[in-house]
């Protein structure tokens, strides 16, 4: 049985060479990920080359995902290289402080209001957590702190504030040139970094069809108000991450394991794809093997009804992203032989004749022991719907169009299939996808199977017909 859940790598030095390239699509990578914090426009250019070419090469499509810094606070640069924070020291963030100047005093900020957001007793966060501030004091644009939680901190660290309240717009200059990248790429997704809410996500959509782009929208939950929104993000994205860097900054790590759960069930029931993100293979970015709680981690969000799980670093500046891949591969396959069957929207009223389709199917194709669903689909809308139904039942997605084919390589347990109708006649038809999912070796003589299409077909939202037939009958049957 292929896996279910869908991997995305972030590309990066690490994933560069070709033969990496050859290694990680072997191993069964389904995304990439091009992370905008990072490198030029010239780089994204030629990794997406890379990628296209390399996929190519292995008769697959790979789809790919931009990524949008978004509007990352950080602090600026000290002169004389790192400093020192200890339990207890003064330490100001100050807007007034040149980006180059930092000392062991203060250091500049890049978010040069954010003296205008922050209030005695405060807690701010530095470099992920690592440095823990607490606010004394504000005047002028100067943040005076004492040290909570010290250690090291050199140039560039993010700064967050606990429990969130930082009032920076969610798409910076920098990211409407990224968004006008990821159109000329044709990227499969865009990911909109820091989103508050719905308008967030409907702004970052607007700009991207406007600059001529077709992918999907990924809204990254990643700041604590966006937890008051969960539900009109979800419903205003294609995909939502679970961005457990960041989020976990603002909310505290302990909250993390609960809002991860909240987040992928309502993006399930809210027909929303899922992507689970941050650490999960953390110590593979040196390490040959996992450790033991990132192995529960994955296999957790696998349990949870994730569609994806991500890489960061460690596949991007990993010792062997490839191998990263391989153990992603090993953890989900195994651990989707454990999800149990789906009860899922049971109370619901259908409001569409294609969805009430894909909710049938899957009801049907779950009591009855079918073997594979073939959803002719225009749009990917079926086979979405289908997807976020628990099963353990192959999803193939027959799809002429390329990009609804790439669009789809990241929902759960489906697996785009390219096809072309060769009929019009509706019983050759049948027979065509029959033979396909034998030829894959999906099926056998015996087995049922599900195959979901529209009498019209080529125009999308129009499946209305559900077929089940058995695999070796298909070839007698008469005219229906
Ligand atoms: P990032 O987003 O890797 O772009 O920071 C993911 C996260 O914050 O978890
Ligand atoms: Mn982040």
């Amino acid at each position: 049985m292929p896996r279910r859940t869908k991997i995305v790598a972030t590309l990066g030095p690490a994933t560069d060479p070709p033969a990496m390239m050859d290694a990680m699509i072997a191993a069964g990578v389904d995304v990439v990920r091009l992370n905008c914090s990072h490198d030029t426009h010239e780089r994204h250019r030629e990794r997406v080359a890379l990628v296209r070419e390399r996929a190519a090469a292995a008769g697959q499509e790979i789809s790919i995902l931009l990524d949008l810094q978004g509007p990352k606070i950080r602090i600026g640069r000290f002169k004389d290289g790192p400093i020192d924070l200890a339990l207890g020291d003064a330490f100001a963030i100050d807007t007034a402080c040149p980006l180059t100047e930092g000392d062991r005093t203060r250091v500049g900020t890049t978010y040069t209001t954010l003296a205008d957001d922050v209030y005695p007793d405060d807690t701010l966060l530095l470099d992920d957590g690592a440095i823990e501030l607490w606010v004394e004091s504000v005047s002028s644009g100067r943040i005076d702190c004492k040290v909570v939680a010290g250690g090291k901190l050199s140039n560039n660290k993010g700064i967050n504030k606990k429990g969130g309240g930082l009032s920076a717009p969610a798409l910076t200059d920098k990211d409407e040139a990224d968004i006008r990248l990821a159109a000329e790429l044709g990227a499969d997704y865009l990911a909109v970094s820091f989103v508050r809410n719905a308008a967030d996500v409907q702004l970052a959509r607007e700009l991207f069809q406007a600059a001529g782009g077709r992918g999907g929208i990924v809204a990254k939950i990643e700041r604590a108000e966006s937890l008051n929104a969960v539900d009109e993000i979800i419903q205003a994205a294609d995909v939502i991450m679970v961005a457990r860097g960041d989020l976990g900054v603002e909310i505290g790590d302990a909250k993390l394991p609960a809002v991860q759960k909240h987040l992928i069930s309502r993006a399930r029931s809210l027909n929303t794809v899922v992507i689970t993100a941050t650490q999960m293979m953390q110590s593979m970015i040196d390490n040959p093997i996992p450790t033991r709680a990132e192995v529960f981690d994955v296999a957790n969000a696998v349990l949870d009804g994730t569609d994806a799980v991500m890489l960061s670093a460690e596949s991007s500046i990993g010792k062997d992203p490839a191998k990263v891949v391989e153990a992603l591969d090993r953890i989900c396959s195994e651990a989707e032989r454990h999800v149990t069957r789906s009860g899922h929207r049971i109370d619901t009223v259908f409001g569409r004749v294609d969805e009430a389709i894909a909710m049938a199917t899957m009801y049907t194709a779950n009591h009855l022991g079918v073997k594979a669903i073939a959803a002719l689909t225009e749009t990917g809308s079926t086979v979405k719907w289908m997807s976020r139904i628990s099963s353990g039942i192959p999803i193939l997605a027959m799809a002429r169009n390329a990009e609804t084919r790439r669009k789809v390589r990241i929902f759960r347990g489906v697996y785009p299939v390219s096809f072309e109708l060769a009929s019009k006649d509706v019983n050759e038809l049948n027979m065509e996808v029959v033979e396909e999912l034998l030829r894959r070796g999906t099926v056998r003589n015996g087995d049922l199977v599900i195959i979901t299409k529209g009498d019209r077909s080529g125009v999308g939202g129009q499946t209305n017909i559900m077929k089940i037939m058995r695999v070796g009958e298909h070839k007698t049957l008469v005219r229906d």
